[in-house]
C-alpha cells in the first residue's frame, strides 16, 4: 500500500498547524460572541414579556408589544422581524432551561449549533431536575463531538426521558401517513424524491387509483361482516382513508415490487426484485420481552415504537444479543441466535457508525478496518478492528492519519500534524425507569 510519505514531503506543516490553531481560536471567539447575542435576545424577550404582562387583554394587544420589540431589533440588525421573534424565543428557552449550555458557549467549548441541538432535543424533557441531568450528559458529549452526533445522542436520550411513550405518540402520528406531490421549479416535482414532474404526478395518480379501487370494495366497520362475499366480488373490511391507503401502497410497491427494467435478470437469481431491504434495529431486552415499550431504534438514531420493533424481530431470521454495561451503556459482548459472522456483528453493534470522529455513515455500509494493518502484524480480533466508511478507510490507508484502538474500544486518531482525537464507541442510551434517579 503506498502512502504519501513515499513522495517527497512538502514542508508546510508549520503553516497548516498555525491555520488549524487560528481557526480553533476563531471558533472559540465566535462562540463567545454568539453567547452574548443569546443573552441580548433573551433580555429583549424578557422586556417584551414584561410589556405584554403590563397590557390589558385582549391577547392581540399584548402580541403587538412582542412584535414591536422584534421589529425594533430586527430593523437595526437588518433581520426579518419574524426571524428575530424566533431567535428571542429560542434564546429565552436556552438561557432559562439550559444555563450550563450557555456557559459552555460563552467559554467557547461548544458552538451555537451544538447549543441549539441540546435545546431542541431537550425541550421535551419537562421536569427541571431531569432536564439538568440531561443537559449535563449531552453537554459533556457536545464538547467532544460534531453537531450531528451530538444531536443524535441528545434525541435518543430525550426520547428515553419523555413522559409519553413513543408507542402512544406513534399510534397517533401513524394515522396521518400520506403521499403528497409538490410542484417545484424547472419542470420537476417532489414526492420527497426529486423527480421529473410527469413521473411524480403519475406516481401519485397511480397510488390514488389503486387506493380508490381498494376503497370501492371496502366495508365500513358497521356495514356487515368483514370479508363477506357481496354478489360478484368480495368485500373487505377496511377503514383506512384514501391518504392512508396511498401511503401503504407506496411502501408496499417500493419494498416488494419488481422493477420493469432489470438488466440483472439473467445474472442475479430472482433479479432486482429478489433484493430485500435491510435495516438495523436495536431493541432493549425488556422491550423485546414486552415488559417495557421504550428504547427501540433504527440504526441507533430514529426511535421506533415497541410494537413495530417486536414485529420486525419476529420476521427476522436471527438477531444479535448485545450485552451492555449497566451504567455506561458500552457494548460488552454480542452473541447471535443463529450462526453468523459474530465479529462483524459485534463491530456493527459496538460501532453503530463509522469510527472516524464525527462520521455517521451506518455500520452496515462500512468496511471492517484493522486499526493496526494486518500486514504490519495487526491481529484480526475486535480489539484491533473497527467500522470505517470507505472515505475514512481510504484516508487512513492512503495518508498519514493513524488510528490506535484503546482497551475500552475508543479509537485514538493521530493527525499528520500529530494532533490526537479520541472517538469513543456510541454508548447505548441507558434505561430510565419512572421514579429512578437518572443513571449517570
Ligand atoms: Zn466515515
Amino acid at each position: 500500500m503506498s502512502r504519501t510519505s513515499d513522495y517527497a514531503p512538502i514542508d508546510d506543516s508549520g503553516e497548516l498547524a498555525r491555520i488549524v490553531d487560528g481557526l480553533c481560536a476563531n471558533q472559540e471567539a465566535v462562540a463567545a460572541l454568539e453567547a452574548e447575542a443569546v443573552l441580548h435576545f433573551a433580555a429583549g424577550m424578557r422586556i417584551a414579556l414584561d410589556r405584554m404582562a403590563a397590557r390589558p387583554r385582549p391577547q392581540q394587544t399584548r402580541e403587538m408589544e412582542l412584535r414591536a420589540v422584534a421589529a425594533e431589533i430586527g430593523l437595526a440588525l437588518r433581520l426579518n422581524d419574524r426571524t428575530v421573534q424566533r431567535r428571542m424565543n429560542d434564546a429565552l428557552e436556552l438561557t432559562e432551561k439550559f444555563p450550563a449550555t450557555v456557559d459552555g458557549l460563552s467559554a467557547g467549548r461548544i458552538t451555537l449549533r451544538h447549543a441549539m441541538a441540546i435545546c431542541d432535543a431537550g425541550a421535551v424533557v419537562e421536569e427541571p431536575r431531569e432536564r439538568a441531568a440531561f443537559e449535563e450528559v449531552v453537554l459533556e458529549r457536545a464538547e467532544r463531538e460534531t453537531v450531528a452526533r451530538t444531536k443524535a445522542f441528545a434525541v435518543a436520550l430525550a426520547e428515553r426521558m419523555r413522559p409519553e411513550s413513543i408507542t402512544a405518540r406513534f399510534q397517533r402520528a401513524v394515522q396521518a401517513r400520506m403521499v403528497a406531490v409538490t410542484e417545484i421549479d424547472d419542470g420537476m416535482a417532489q414526492v420527497r424524491a426529486i423527480l421529473p414532474a410527469a413521473e411524480a404526478f403519475a406516481v401519485h395518480d397511480r397510488l390514488t387509483r389503486q387506493a380508490r379501487a381498494i376503497r370501492a370494495i371496502a366495508t365500513e366497520p358497521d356495514e356487515g361482516t368483514p370479508s363477506q362475499p357481496t354478489g360478484e366480488g368480495v368485500s373487505v373490511h377496511d377503514t383506512r382513508t384514501l391518504d392512508q391507503i396511498r401511503a401503504d401502497l407506496f411502501c408496499d410497491l417500493l419494498l416488494t415490487g419488481q422493477p420493469a427494467i432489470d438488466p440483472t435478470r439473467d445474472r442475479l437469481p430472482g433479479g432486482l426484485g429478489a433484493i430485500r431491504a435491510e435495516i438495523q434495529v436495536t431493541v432493549p431486552a425488556l422491550t423485546a420481552a414486552g415488559q417495557d415499550d421504550r428504547g427501540a431504534s433504527i440504526e441507533g438514531k430514529a426511535p421506533i415504537d415497541a410494537e413495530t420493533a417486536r414485529r420486525l424481530m419476529a420476521g427476522c431470521p436471527g438477531w444479535d444479543r448485545i450485552l451492555t454495561h449497566p451504567v455506561t451503556g458500552m457494548v460488552l459482548a454480542v452473541d447471535r441466535y443463529r450462526a453468523g459472522a459474530t465479529m462483524e456483528r459485534f463491530l456493527a453493534a459496538r460501532d453503530v457508525h463509522c469510527r472516524f470522529p464525527g462520521c455517521r455513515q451506518p455500520a452496515r455500509l462500512c468496511d471492517h478496518d484493522h486499526n493496526l494493518d494486518w500486514a504490519r502484524g495487526g491481529t484480526t480480533d475486535v480489539c484491533n478492528m473497527a467500522c470505517l466508511c470507505r472515505r475514512h478507510h481510504t484516508l487512513k490507508t492512503e495518508t498519514e492519519w493513524a488510528a490506535e484502538q484503546l482497551p475500552d474500544g475508543s479509537i485514538r486518531w493521530t493527525s499528520p500534524l500529530q494532533r490526537d482525537y479520541v472517538d469513543e464507541p456510541t454508548p447505548r442510551v441507558v434505561f430510565l425507569r419512572d421514579g429512578d434517579p437518572p443513571p449517570f
